[in-house]
This record gives structure tokens, C-alpha cells and sequence, in this order.
């Protein structure tokens, strides 16, 4: 690697460390980066002086000696605006360096009738008034996106939104040019984007191998394996809503097929089995089950029952072929897993082989329904993180 090359890679990673862990010493970021002190100054000294970093004397450590600097991301100088295209709602956020999130505007998104001209100027007059609202000095330094479909990499391309139906829509591009900043709109799955939030900031911290399950019309998935997405060959990887878990009598699922995890432990079959009519769906209808069978609605607790073993089936297939560190249950799936649960690990002691069970841990999501947004604001930062400095001097210009 050339000289310019290393800095800017041990920029980054230096950046990325304090954007994700907060508060390091100089000495912690020695010894996490593997490098020697007077590098580490050097580094914090150019971060400083660019605005994204702040260096600052430590609260009394009661030890004699001088004390080691303490880094931390400044989360007044640089944001990304965030947005999230989910199956109720429209989100937008602006989002400091550091993960803070500083302001955001939200909409109800009805499910049927949506069109890529109506979401889009939704999101472009959220943005524009989060990029107003920011204080003068500070600088919007990326745009990512979570949309609950398949997307192309790269362009942002929707090649499918089932539940809106939209096939081949030009997403990010049309969000980047009405937002106008100059930016261009990094676009992810929704999934996938809570796999990595839940892996950088929520339940799994720290973890190298988990699996996100994401719940709302339908099943999306995330999985991260040694620290990596996995994202297959043409990005549209990790369709585990449409596992298939009951191939004979399975029940209809929205993508043709038959008894796919998504047609089994969905909404819609939570609603089914508990019978609840057609006309209620949404997340409040699989709340009102949830408390149903809290309360010893025998019905709903049934309905739960069921919808649990074929989630737990599911699962226990996801255990074997990866042996995960941890599945992370969110959206939807987070109100429904706590009643399911004992089905869940009923089929994992039944159906996953010893040795792959043996540390795997169940957890719901620790970021709730921001667990997409959260990701999507990763996916912006990710040039600021790959070149600090370089990104800083192309966006002030
Ligand atoms: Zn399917």
C-alpha cells in the first residue's frame, strides 16, 4: 500500500472506532489499531483539525502520571440524513457523527397505492427541512436509505418492492435528485440494513456471525457472517421469508410459492390462525393478539403456538447451515417472539445439531423499529469512514 494509502485507511479506521465505540483513550486506540502512539497523535491531530474529532483530558482516573487524551467523534460539524421506506411508515433523520440522532421528521405510509413520485417527494421535503434546520457550519457529508425490497447495488435501484409493488423503480436516484445536496442516495434492504445495525449498535455489538429475522407484511433477513453481510452475487441475498418450511400443505405466500417461512409466521398468518377477519392487518393487530394471549386468551395463545413452530423451524435451519452467535428478532417479529419463544427453542433443542446450539443466544431487537434507520445511517457514512479526510474536502468544496 502506497504511503497516502495507509493514512487514509488508518483515518478511517481510527474514525470508525471512536463513530462506533464513542470515547477512547489515545492508549485504546493504540492498542486497538495495532499502532504506536505518535501515530495515533498524528491521526487525532489531522481529525481534530478537520472538525470530526474532539480530544479531550479524561475525568480524574485517581491513577498518578499524565493521563491519556481521550478521543471523541464531535457531533456538531458533520451529519448524514437518513430515510426509511418501511411498510407503515416514512422516516427521515439527520444523524451526527457518533450515531446521535439529531432530529427527525415521520409520516404514516398507507400500504396500498403508493407510488415511487409520492413516497419520494414525502422524503425529499423531510430532508430538505432537516438539511434547513441544521446549524450553518455543520455539513452533510452522506445520504443512505433502508426501502423494505430488493436493491440493485450501487444505483439504488428497486428491482422489487413487493408490498408496493413496484418493479425496477429508480429510487436512490430520484431521492438524490430532489433532496438536490449534491449527494448521491446509498440505497440497502431493509434487512440487511437492521442485520448491520443490530451488529454495530444494538443487540449483537461486537458480534462477528448473526442473524436478523425482520418482520412486517412479510419476512426479510440479514445475515452476518465473520463481520460481512452476506449479500450474494447480485446483492438480492438472504430472502429467508421465503425459506420454505412446510412444502406440502403450506399455506399461499405472496411470491408464488408455497409455505415459505413469511406465509407460515408472518402477520398475516398470526392473524389468520388467531382469527382475526381479513380486513385487520398492521402491526397494532399483532399487538392486540400478543396481549390477547398475555391474558390468557386460549385462542390467541394457540395462535402463537403455531405460528412459533414454524418460526422455530426456520430458525433451527438458520442455526445449522450458519451457526450464528445470535438471531436478532425485529419489526413486527419483535411484539410476536416473547409469546412464541418456548416453540422457538423447543425446535432449536429438536432440530439443530448440539454442537452448532450451544452458544447460540435469541435476543429481539435492542433498536426496535429504528433498527432500519440506524442502518440506513451507517450506509451514509460509510465514504466518510472509508476517507475522512478526502470526503470532508470534496463536500465543504
Ligand atoms: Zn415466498
Amino acid at each position: 500500500m502506497a504511503q497516502e494509502e495507509i493514512r487514509r485507511h488508518n483515518a478511517g479506521t481510527l474514525l470508525r472506532h471512536v463513530h462506533l465505540g464513542g470515547a477512547l483513550s489515545r492508549t485504546a486506540l493504540a492498542e486497538r489499531m495495532r499502532l504506536n502512539r505518535s501515530t495515533i497523535m498524528t491521526l487525532t491531530t489531522e481529525l481534530a483539525t478537520a472538525g470530526l474529532v474532539r480530544e479531550e483530558l479524561p475525568a480524574d482516573t485517581g491513577r498518578a502520571g499524565r493521563p491519556s487524551l481521550v478521543v471523541r467523534p464531535d457531533s456538531g460539524q458533520v451529519y448524514v440524513l437518513a430515510f426509511d421506506v418501511a411498510v407503515d411508515r416514512l422516516v427521515a433523520a439527520r444523524v451526527a457523527l457518533g450515531g446521535t440522532m439529531l432530529d427527525r421528521r415521520e409520516a404514516v405510509r398507507p400500504r396500498a397505492g403508493a407510488d415511487l413520485d409520492r413516497v419520494v417527494e414525502v422524503l425529499a421535503r423531510f430532508g430538505r427541512q432537516l438539511h434547513r434546520t441544521a446549524p450553518p457550519s455543520s455539513v452533510c457529508v452522506g445520504v443512505g436509505a433502508s426501502y423494505c425490497g430488493m436493491i440493485r447495488p450501487g444505483d439504488g435501484m428497486v428491482r422489487f418492492g413487493p408490498d408496493m409493488g413496484w418493479v425496477d423503480q429508480a429510487f436512490g436516484a430520484e431521492l438524490g435528485r430532489r433532496l438536490g445536496l449534491g449527494l448521491p442516495v446509498s440505497v440497502g434492504n431493509e434487512a440487511h440494513l437492521g442485520a448491520l445495525a443490530e451488529q454495530l449498535r444494538g443487540a449483537g455489538a461486537g458480534l462477528q456471525n448473526l442473524i436478523y429475522l425482520h418482520g412486517d407484511v412479510g419476512v426479510g433477513g440479514g445475515i452476518i457472517v465473520g463481520g460481512k453481510l452476506l449479500d450474494g452475487d447480485g446483492g438480492y441475498g438472504c430472502e429467508l421469508g421465503h425459506m420454505v418450511v412446510n412444502p406440502y400443505n403450506g399455506r399461499p405466500c405472496g411470491c408464488g410459492s408455497h409455505g415459505c417461512l413469511e406465509a407460515e409466521a408472518g402477520e398475516r398468518a398470526l392473524l389468520d390462525a388467531a382469527g382475526r377477519p381479513a380486513e385487520v392487518w398492521g402491526r397494532d393487530a399483532v399487538r392486540a393478539v400478543v396481549d390477547d394471549a398475555d391474558r390468557g386468551d386460549p385462542a390467541a395463545q394457540e395462535a402463537l403456538r403455531q405460528v412459533g413452530d414454524w418460526l422455530g423451524i426456520g430458525v433451527a435451519n438458520l442455526i445449522n447451515l450458519f451457526n450464528p452467535g445470535m438471531v436478532v428478532f425485529g419489526g413486527m417479529l419483535r411484539d410476536m417472539y416473547p409469546g412464541a419463544a418456548a416453540q422457538v427453542r423447543a425446535r432449536i433443542t429438536a432440530n439443530v445439531l448440539p454442537v452448532a446450539r450451544e452458544r447460540v443466544r435469541l435476543r429481539t431487537s435492542a433498536l426496535g423499529d429504528d433498527a432500519t434507520l440506524v442502518g440506513a445511517a451507517e450506509l451514509g457514512f460509510s465514504d466518510l469512514l472509508a476517507d475522512p479526510l478526502g470526503v470532508l474536502t470534496r463536500t465543504r468544496g
